[in-house]
């Protein structure tokens, strides 16, 4: 059941929207044991590169497109560090609209480029960040009146609230802690909305800390500074200069959590770890949270037996070049089965 079908009852939609689905959310929440026991918590994660594009991008697109179409916008515009792109292309091509995607050229991960350009998207490679090709976004949405479906997007943020909802109805209640990459900031905003309308519906009781890590070279929120130039191997939180930035503040504070940062090192490190002992395999910005975690535990502040959930936001598989770089290469052998056995013994 797609997103809409399933939360219509509590999204902005009435018999005029028109019926968007391509199945996106109800991602599996999966609890991860010989990670947690190392860290001594209950370990859950959120797997969103089970989404149709492979990242949480779908659950706000495909509201910030059924608004769309209701509106009759004649094409969508996005600027993206990929994902948000590859999310926007995919929904233009099943509902048949135009799709304009600006990316910070040289900069994004290959599987997203190729969801793009597969899902017949215009895809126009910008020749700066990704801060600059949001605002040329911004402005030719304006002059030429197409939907801007990027974060700014109002729909967007709101039905992103649906992977709060999706968790606590798994757990039952919300977690102790919630875990998150940071980039526009728009997500964890969007949780933490999604956290109190399950506590005001009188579903649960209490509320998660939230915590969101930001890449070291990409990081305005957690060190209070601008980064006109971020630099991050996680593409999809290379980000100088949040969108919902006042937002993410607000959902740090007012949930008592807070905003940290991890190295490139660290990321690559906790994506070998999520792949190795977890059997999930993440893109490296999703990763910055069990890096994160993984900080914390040295720091000896992670509570123990605390209940926590990372959101794993974009699959593995959409950048490969990142992954291949952190391992060893296959054994090589002839076809005979004395090297095959040779192999295996070693
Ligand atoms: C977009 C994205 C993020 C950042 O989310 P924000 O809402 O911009 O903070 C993190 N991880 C992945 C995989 C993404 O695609």
């Amino acid at each position: 059941m797609g997103v809409l079908k399933r939360y219509g009852a509590q999204l902005p939609i009435s018999n005029k929207t028109p019926d968007v689905n391509l199945e996106e959310g109800s991602t599996p929440l999966v609890r991860l044991d010989r990670i947690g026991n190392d860290l001594g918590v209950e370990l859950w994660a959120k797997l969103e590169g089970c989404n149709p594009s492979g990242s949480f991008k779908d659950r706000g697109m495909v509201l910030a497109v059924a608004k769309a179409l209701e509106d009759g916008a004649r094409a969508l515009v996005c600027a993206s560090t990929g994902n948000t792109s590859a999310s926007a292309a995919a929904y233009a091509a099943h509902v048949g609209v135009p799709c304009y995607v600006l990316l910070p050229s040289g900069k994004v991960a290959m599987g997203k480029l190729a969801q793009a350009l597969i899902y017949g998207a215009k895809v126009i490679a910008v020749d700066g960040n990704f801060d600059q090709a949001l605002e040329l976004a911004r402005e030719a949405a304006e002059r030429l009146d197409f939907a801007m479906v990027n974060s700014v997007n109002q729909y967007r943020l709101i039905s992103q609230k649906t992977g709060a909802w999706e968790i606590c109805e798994s757990l039952g209640r919300a977690p102790d802690l919630h875990v998150i990459p940071v980039g526009n900031a728009g997500n964890i905003s969007a949780y933490w909305a999604g956290y109190k309308d399950f506590r005001a519906w009188r579903k649960i009781s209490g509320l998660p800390r939230m915590i969101g890590f930001q890449a070291e070279g990409a990081a305005p929120l957690a060190t209070g500074r601008p980064f006109p130039n971020p630099e991050t191997i996680a593409t999809a939180i290379r980000i100088g200069n949040p969108v919902s930035g006042e937002l993410a503040k607000n959902a740090v504070s007012e949930s008592g959590g807070e905003f940290g940062t991890v190295s490139d090192d660290e990321i690559l490190e906790a994506q070998v770890i999520l792949a190795g002992k977890g059997g999930v395999f993440a893109e490296p910005a999703s990763c910055a949270t069990l890096a994160g975690l993984i900080k914390l535990k040295r720091a000896n502040r992670l509570p123990d037996g605390a209940k926590v959930v990372i959101v794993l936001t974009g699959n593995g598989l959409k950048d490969p070049d990142t992954a291949l770089s952190q391992v060893g290469k296959p054994v090589r052998i002839g076809s005979s089965i004395g090297e095959l056995l040779e192999a295996l013994s070693l």
